[in-house]
């Protein structure tokens, strides 16, 4: 089918879930994804920060071809060799001590939220004055099943399916005054993303980080990271809370971690690991064989390649461009990240919404979220001549949206 044939047959048998732009990806190769009219296109997003590898990177396919061969599926009724091997990668490099593996981002969160809720059961029973309340924060994202859409901010994400998961309250981002205030003995973990990522890449201060710790540790309470966008490398260390100097007790990986195939993790203190039994948490597929070997493939990748230098390298020099950028043109208000994790904040989200069209018209990826937010989420592979083709790119957009404009207003005043 072309792509015209697609799109109508989509919107005959879809639930009209996206808005997605009018390309027909057929393959990719490293940094590019390629259409089916054999046009290249810069991919500065990687599939929402999952192809950390960029496209077709032998360690992921030849992974992918041995273990498919082997084994794909065997269920967690049965032992296979990979969990423990990835789960002694993640808790060498995390500082937690165990995991559970699911499939996808937001049933990882919904383990973690399940974590909690159990925990504060045990240390009830224990004696301790623990209750069940989440404090989530304002502009999270955290998912799309029920826990974790009822931790989400957005009320567009929520209030369709009320009534949504009761307990949660949210706190404003950053605010401490406002996170002393709503916590409580009542309260059984504070939420967080070290970066949030939907929320436009905003980093937590390390004022509010600190307290979230130090709140949670004085009643018992968990303090929950998601690193579900933020981890696995991408800002240059294994997990952005690292930057913070934060130990959480629970955190969560998804995106990034299989290079691609959906695989997801929660990661757990010895301590809050207490709580589960066997049968009160599980899965039919989380980590399968397939998706495990592929996972274990990704982090002795980047670990052997050096990409998490890299990343930090290349995603300052992203920046500084972006920075130089801002200052010819200040439709750019901000420019904020971390590594490969990197914002550049215009002052209209009209002109948002066009530079991610204009970009795509230039074979080159990238998304707007938070309305005004351009948003780069490229693979680790990326090189400084890859940063340069965007930057150019952005540069002409800028020049010619800004002479657009000041010729319209001219011919206003013109009459
Ligand atoms: C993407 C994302 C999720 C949800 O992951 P899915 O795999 O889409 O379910 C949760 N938290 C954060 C921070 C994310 O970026």
């Amino acid at each position: 089918m072309k792509l015209d044939e697609i799109r109508a047959a989509e919107s005959r048998l879809l639930l009209s879930t996206y808005e997605r732009s009018p390309v027909l990806f057929v393959r990719g190769e490293g940094v590019y994804i390629i259409d089916e009219s054999g046009d290249r296109y810069l991919d500065l997003l990687s599939g929402i920060g999952v192809n950390a590898l960029g496209y077709n990177h032998p360690a992921v396919v030849d992974t992918i071809a041995r273990q498919s061969r082997a084994l794909i599926h065997s269920s967690n009724l049965y032992y296979h060799e990979g969990q423990a091997e990835l789960a002694l990668r993640l808790t060498e490099r995390t500082g937690l001590d165990r995991a559970f593996f699911a499939n996808t981002g937001t049933e990882a969160w919904e383990g973690a939220l399940k974590l909690a809720r159990a925990y504060a059961g045990l240390k009830r029973n224990e004696g301790a004055n623990v209750g069940t309340k989440f404090l989530a924060l304002e502009q999270s994202f955290h998912g799309r099943t029920f826990g974790s859409m009822s931790t989400t901010f957005k009320a567009k994400y929520r209030e369709p399916f009320g009534p949504v998961v009761p307990g949660v309250e949210f706190v404003r981002f950053n605010d401490v005054a406002d996170l002393r205030a709503k916590f409580s003995s009542e309260v059984c973990a504070i939420l967080v993303e070290s970066i949030q990522g939907e929320g436009g890449i905003r980093p937590l201060t390390q004022e509010f980080f600190s307290e979230a710790r130090a709140l949670a540790s004085s009643t018992g309470a968990l303090l929950i990271v998601d690193e579900i966008q933020s981890g696995m490398g991408r800002t240059g260390k294994w997990c952005a809370y690292q930057h913070f100097g934060i130990e959480p007790d629970v955190t969560t990986f998804a995106k990034p971690l299989a290079g691609g195939l959906p695989l997801g993790a929660v990661m757990c203190t010895e301590e809050v690991a207490r709580v589960m039994h066997a049968g009160m948490h599980g899965t039919t597929f989380g980590g399968g064989p397939l998706a495990c070997a592929v996972g274990i493939a990704v982090i002795d990748t980047i670990e052997k390649n050096g990409l998490l230098a890299h990343a930090t390298e290349i995603g300052d020099y992203f920046m500084q461009r972006l920075r130089s950028l801002a200052a010819a043109h200040e439709t750019i208000v901000d420019v904020r990240g971390k590594g490969l994790m990197i914002a550049a904040e215009l002052d209209s989200a009209e002109l948002a919404k066009l530079t991610v069209a204009e970009m795509l018209k230039r074979h080159i990826l990238i998304n707007c979220t938070s309305e005004t937010v351009l948003r780069f989420l490229p693979p680790y592979i990326l090189e400084r001549a890859h940063v340069d083709t965007a930057i150019a790119a952005l540069d002409e957009i800028f020049t010619v949206h800004a002479a657009e404009h000041n010729a319209s207003a001219g011919g206003h005043l013109h009459g």
